[in-house]
C-alpha cells in the first residue's frame, strides 16, 4: 500500500462557493486531506461546520496574503482551489484596497504554493472581466470591455491581473490551470446583507418588504445555482483542462423580471421600487458555454424554481435565528 497523502488546499472554503466545494471535495474527490484556508473576512465558519468535525478536514484561519505565516510550505498539495476573494459588488468597493492584494499578493503565493508542490491550479475568475459586455452572449475569446478607474474596477481588474498571474505561471513553470468564470451564483449560504441581488430581493419578498431594482431593472444577468456549478468546477478540478472556461446557467432573465418571479413564488405582497443605477452596472450578462459542454460534458441542471426554493428555505432559517 502506498502510504501517500494526496493533499488539497481550498482558499476561501469558508466563503458562499468555497464552502459548498470543500464539500463536494469531501464527498466526492480522491483525497486524503483537505485543507481550507479563509481569513473570514466575508466567509463564516458556520459555512463549514459540518466539515471541521471530519478527520479530512483541517480549517486553517488565515490570510492568502500573509501565506507564509501558515506554514502550508512543507505539504505536497495534488490540487489548489483558489476561492478567496470578497465577491459581492458593495463589499468589494468597501473593502477596495483588501480586493486588490487578494487577488494579487494572494494569488502569487498559492501560484509559488503550487508550483513547489507540482500541483494543478484551479482559479475562480468570473464574469465581470467582460465587464459591460459588447458581445453577447460571453464567449471566453471576448476581451472584454472594463472601466479600471470605475466603482468595480477593484473587483474587475483585480481579477483580470490573476488571470494574467496564472497564465503566467503555466507558460513559465508548466503549472496545470484553469480559470473558471464563474457567472452570477447563488444558494445557501450567501451572505444574507451582503448586498447582491438574490440575498436582497429573497429576503425582501419572504418579509413583504419593497423589492429594490437599480435603473430601470431592463439589465439582465444569468442566474446558476450553487450545486450547478460546484459540479462543474469538480469536473473542471479532475480534467486536464488548461484555460479560461465560463461555468454558468444561460438561463438569461432582466433584473424586474426577477424581482416578479420571485414576488410570485414567494407568495409575498412585496411591491417592486425603482432607485437611481449603479454607475458601470454591466447592462447584459449570459454566459456561452459552448466550451463547458464541450470539454467537461457539463452544463446546469437545477431550475431557478427549485433554486429559489432551496435557497428561501435557507434564509427562512436563517431569520429564525435557528442553525
Ligand atoms: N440589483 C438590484 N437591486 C438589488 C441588488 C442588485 O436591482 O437590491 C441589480 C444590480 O444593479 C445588478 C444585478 O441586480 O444589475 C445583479 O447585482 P449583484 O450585486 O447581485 O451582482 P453583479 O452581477 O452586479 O455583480
Amino acid at each position: 500500500m502506498a502510504s501517500f497523502l494526496k493533499s488539497l488546499l481550498v482558499a476561501g472554503g469558508a466563503g458562499f462557493i468555497g464552502s459548498h466545494l470543500s464539500a463536494a471535495l469531501v464527498e466526492n474527490f480522491d483525497c486524503d486531506k483537505l485543507f481550507i484556508v479563509d481569513n473570514l473576512v466575508t466567509g463564516s465558519v458556520d459555512n463549514i461546520g459540518d466539515l471541521i468535525g471530519s478527520e479530512k478536514v483541517e480549517f486553517i484561519e488565515g490570510d492568502i496574503v500573509e501565506l507564509d505565516k501558515l506554514s502550508l510550505e512543507t505539504i505536497k498539495f495534488s490540487h489548489i482551489l483558489n476561492f478567496a476573494s470578497i465577491a459581492s459588488p458593495k463589499t468589494y468597493a468597501e473593502k477596495s484596497i483588501e480586493t486588490l492584494q487578494t487577488g494579487s499578493l494572494g494569488v502569487f503565493n498559492l501560484l509559488d504554493l503550487a508550483k513547489s508542490s507540482g500541483a494543478r491550479f484551479i482559479h475562480a475568475s468570473t464574469s465581470e472581466i467582460y465587464g459591460d459586455p459588447m458581445v453577447h452572449p460571453q464567449i471566453e475569446t471576448y476581451y472584454g470591455n472594463v472601466n479600471s478607474v470605475g466603482p468595480r474596477s477593484m473587483y474587475d481588474e483585480a481579477k483580470r491581473f490573476g488571470e494574467a498571474t496564472v497564465t503566467a505561471y503555466h507558460s513559465k513553470f508548466g503549472l496545470s490551470y484553469a480559470l473558471v468564470r464563474i457567472f452570477n451564483t447563488y444558494g445557501p449560504k450567501m451572505g444574507q446583507n451582503d448586498g447582491r441581488v438574490i440575498p436582497n430581493f429573497v429576503n425582501a419578498a419572504l418579509n413583504n418588504l419593497d423589492l429594490e431594482v437599480y435603473g430601470d431593472g431592463l439589465q439582465t444577468r444569468s442566474l446558476c445555482y450553487v450545486s450547478d456549478l460546484v459540479s462543474g468546477i469538480l469536473k473542471l478540478t479532475q480534467s486536464e483542462f488548461c484555460g479560461p472556461i465560463n461555468l454558468g446557467n444561460p438561463s438569461e432573465i432582466t433584473v424586474i423580471d426577477l424581482a416578479k418571479k420571485i414576488i410570485k413564488s414567494l407568495d409575498s405582497t412585496s411591491k417592486i421600487i425603482h432607485l437611481e443605477g449603479l454607475a458601470d452596472d454591466p447592462r447584459q450578462r449570459c454566459p456561452d458555454i459552448t466550451l463547458a459542454k464541450k470539454v467537461l460534458n457539463w452544463e446546469p441542471e437545477i431550475s431557478f424554481e427549485t433554486g429559489l426554493l432551496k435557497t428561501s428555505e435557507y434564509f427562512k432559517l436563517i431569520n429564525s435565528g435557528a442553525d
